[in-house]
């Protein structure tokens, strides 16, 4: 990818120029829990976007997509948002920079990558925290992190429509090989926790299913947690979200409250428990109780949460019945992929069971990553 860019770049706009890079992301734990005030526990992964830039002194942007072959510029100024859906991507990186009191210079860029486009991997965020962090860098700006991981979730909400959190900008930004990133949704405190499973791979199976669903279904799961949350309040007012309350509190108010609402936050409490049992685990490098764990996430998705769907379902049993370490459901839910921790020695057989039987009884084949826990937004 790299040689490929720099001989692009060369033909294009000549010598010179730097190269960044960013990354896609993984969650391990901790779904549905950031709206909720809880941890969320991604990690940057081995797959993301390349780019090489080099300022051009002529107040616009000159980009050229490897991998949609296609050459675009566009000026700084609010009203010169390009048509190209991937171009206003870096365009809305330039504004969100701009309305920091950031520099932009005009630059000249190449740029490609290798996360798969939405699988649930986040390649937006990949492609936004790139030009978050080279722009910054090549003008001196001296943005910190956390503001460069916010350029990219202003970028998807005011260039793109997407009114996404923090988490997958974040962890493109701060990721780091070896390390996942336990970042609490409330405080937006942060702590960096090993991930080293020698022995064991992380595989996701991609349903490659999309289920209609998903958006009423998203706003019914968040009023059923805030009708919970302040059923809990009235008892415990330092209930400011669902991820405060205690289990017992919840019992409390158990006929108080719809037996939806009741089984929705029951997932949610016990989430933001699982995720501090991860973390305590990584630190002993029980990669076990981890899988465990991710099993339990499975569970209370299907079942309590009820956001996962056959596909899913099928992949999460299949998992458990060849003896895989831990599986789940990765993302919102109604489809996407599944999050794998496999050991070694059962990945071919896995992968191979998987395509074929979700083939045989879906009708198409998923596709499947391999994943590894990788540095995030950096100069190469
Ligand atoms: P995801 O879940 O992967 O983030 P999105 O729909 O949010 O999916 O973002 C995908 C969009 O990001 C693409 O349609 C494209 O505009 C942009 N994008 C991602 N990767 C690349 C790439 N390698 N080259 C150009 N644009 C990209
Ligand atoms: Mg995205």
């Amino acid at each position: 990818m790299k040689t490929k860019i720099q001989e692009k770049f060369a033909t294009l706009f000549g010598e010179g120029g730097e190269m960044f890079a960013s990354a896609g992301r993984i969650n391990l734990i901790g779904e549905h829990t950031d709206y909720n005030g809880g941890y969320v526990f991604p990690g940057a992964i081995d797959c993301g976007i390349v780019a090489k830039i080099k300022p051009n002194g002529l107040g616009k942007v000159r980009a050229y997509s490897l991998d949609y072959d296609e050459f675009v510029e566009f000026g700084l100024a609010e009203e010169d948002k390009p048509e190209q859906q991937w171009a206003r991507y870096i365009f809305g990186v330039c504004r969100e920079t701009a309305k920091r009191g950031g520099k932009v210079e005009g630059f000249d860029t190449v740029f490609a990558g290798d996360v798969p486009l939405g699988a649930g991997l986040s390649s937006s965020a990949a492609l936004e925290s790139t030009f978050a962090f080279a722009i910054n860098e090549l003008n001196g700006n001296g943005i910190d992190k956390f503001e460069l991981a916010k350029i990219g979730q202003s970028t998807e909400h005011n260039y793109t429509g997407v009114k996404c959190g923090i988490m997958d900008q974040f962890a493109s930004v701060f990721g780091k090989a070896g390390s996942l990133i336990r970042l609490n949704c409330k405080t937006l405190e942060y702590k960096y926790f090993p991930f080293n499973p020698v022995g064991y791979k992380l595989v996701l199976i991609d349903s490659c299913v999309k289920h209609e669903l998903a958006s009423s279904a998203y706003n019914k799961r968040r009023a059923s947690c805030e009708n919970a949350a302040a059923a809990i309040r009235k008892n415990h007012p330092e209930v400011d979200f669902l991820s405060d309350a205690k289990r017992v509190w919840l019992d409390e108010v158990r006929d108080e409250i719809p037996e939806e609402d009741f089984l929705r936050a029951e997932y949610v409490i016990g989430e933001v428990q699982r995720v501090l049992d991860v973390c305590d685990a990584l630190e002993r490098g029980d990669y076990e109780t981890v899988g465990e764990m991710m099993y339990q996430t499975h569970f209370g998705l299907s079942r309590l949460y009820e956001v996962s769907c056959e596909e899913l379902d099928f992949l999460n049993k299949l998992a458990r019945k060849m003896d895989v370490t831990g599986s789940r459901v990765m993302g919102g839910g109604f489809g996407g992929c599944t999050i794998n921790l496999v050991k070694e020695e059962l990945c071919d057989a896995f992968i191979a069971a998987a395509k074929e039987q979700f083939e045989a009884k879906f009708g198409h084949a998923p596709k499947v990553y391999n994943v590894v826990i990788s540095d995030g937004a950096r100069k190469l």
